[in-house]
């Protein structure tokens, strides 16, 4: 993408539709013969795939369109990230998917965990075991499922994974996440250089390309930009947005949250859960490096999950926070229950307002999510 050329409209749109322009990506890595690894969770450690010389691409599916046929197999009261992912595996409707020599996945909800065994009659899955709580013993499981991923590479993809191999992906990646950092905290500014929108589409779009060090490029050449540029014209109150992942929602809830406000921080998986917290690159063992950084995610499948409200504390006086939005996705026990501890910090510790919405990939909710969102807006 030629970033300094281009209008940043136009720049923001190319970003938006990146997931679909790198489906032909895929083939013409596949065609090379390079390896692909698909994902389906921010715990997994992408160093090392990276290392192996293989590319790493998100899996969770965003469109309802694949429902119906994952409903033949399983329950129809279950988290739609969990069936819209199956059923493109299922009806093979997934380049990536596809494409994805090995997929990769962690025991975190039971959802998908369970899914997980189905989708290893289509493909060759590992699932790592995450502990569930960030102990000294949950760390150290981690550390050995972590060394347990390179054993796995290394045979899959016949390569070794040398301590320096895996160093240089750990640099190489802490150099993404701080370009993405630098980008994200854009929104610190009071009102915001971008909308949330465009905010959240640089941040998707970027994890789907597969030249990852010209991702950063552009992304670091934005910012500039953006910083060039200023903020947008016109107050407006600042949400953050937390809960499950986003990526099939986001565009029904943004637009109406950014009808009267603008959403300024995603605590979610495309924002701070992936982005904050880099790899020690100096640590003597390099493996309790990652152990350390990649447990120390704040997700509701942890008990107790003192990380993301730490996290959440700071992102409010950090992104200077007027209200707080949380995404739950229908049937996500995890998040669902973790709400009320949520309502609790942000209204009681933090005196501002707080909603929880429910919600799923399909448009039938549409109006009644704006109305609610907009009076929230509204009242800010
Ligand atoms: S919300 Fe939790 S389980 Fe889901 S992708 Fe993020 S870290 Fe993984
Ligand atoms: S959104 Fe919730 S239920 Fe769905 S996969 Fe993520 S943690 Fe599991």
């Amino acid at each position: 993408m030629e970033t300094l050329v281009k209008d940043l409209p136009e720049i923001f749109e190319t970003f938006s539709d990146q997931r679909r322009q790198s489906f032909i990506a895929a083939q013409e890595y596949k065609q090379q013969g390079k390896p692909l690894v698909g994902i389906f969770c921010t715990y997994l450690p992408i160093e090392l795939p990276l290392a192996a010389g293989a590319a790493v691409v998100s899996l969770c599916s965003v469109s309802d369109e694949t429902i119906p046929a994952a409903e033949q197999d399983l329950p129809r009261n279950l988290c739609p990230l969990i069936k819209a992912s199956y059923g493109f595996a299922k009806t093979d409707k997934c380049p990536y998917f596809y494409f994805s020599d090995l997929v990769i996945g962690e025991t975190t909800c039971d959802g998908k965990k369970k899914m997980y065994e189905y989708l290893s009659d289509f493909k060759d899955v590992m699932v790592m075991e995450l502990p569930q709580s960030q102990s000294p013993d949950g760390l150290a499981l981690w550390k050995k499922e972590i060394l347990r991923l390179k054993e796995v590479l290394e045979q899959k993809f016949s390569v070794e994974l040398t301590d320096d191999k895996v160093r240089a992906a750990v640099k190489s990646c802490n150099k993404e996440r701080q370009a993405l950092i630098n980008f994200f905290e854009l929104m610190k500014m009071d009102p915001p250089p971008m909308t949330g929108m465009d905010c959240y589409n640089v941040l998707n779009g970027s994890s789907f390309r597969f030249d990852r060090e010209a991702a950063t490029k552009d992304v670091i050449a934005l910012t500039e930009r953006l910083k060039e540029q200023g903020s947008l014209k016109g107050k407006k109150p600042r949400i953050l947005l937390t809960g499950s992942p986003i990526g099939g929602v986001y565009q029904k809830v943004l637009s109406a949250l950014e009808e009267n406000a603008y959403v300024v921080a995603f605590e979610n998986c495309s924002g701070a859960k992936s982005l904050y917290g880099l790899v020690d690159e100096n640590a003597e063992d390099i493996y309790d490096a990652l152990a350390k950084r990649y447990l120390a995610i704040g997700c509701s499948c942890m008990s107790p999950n003192h990380y993301r409200m730490d996290q959440l504390r700071k992102m409010i006086d950090d992104f200077k926070v007027d209200g707080v939005v949380e995404v739950v996705l229908q049937t996500c026990l995890t998040y669902s229950v973790e709400t009320r501890a949520i309502r609790k910090l942000v209204t009681e510790e933090k005196g501002i307002p707080y909603l929880a919405i429910e919600t799923d990939y399909s448009q039938g909710d549409d109006g009644q999510l704006k109305t609610r969102l907009n009076a929230f807006t509204e009242m800010l």
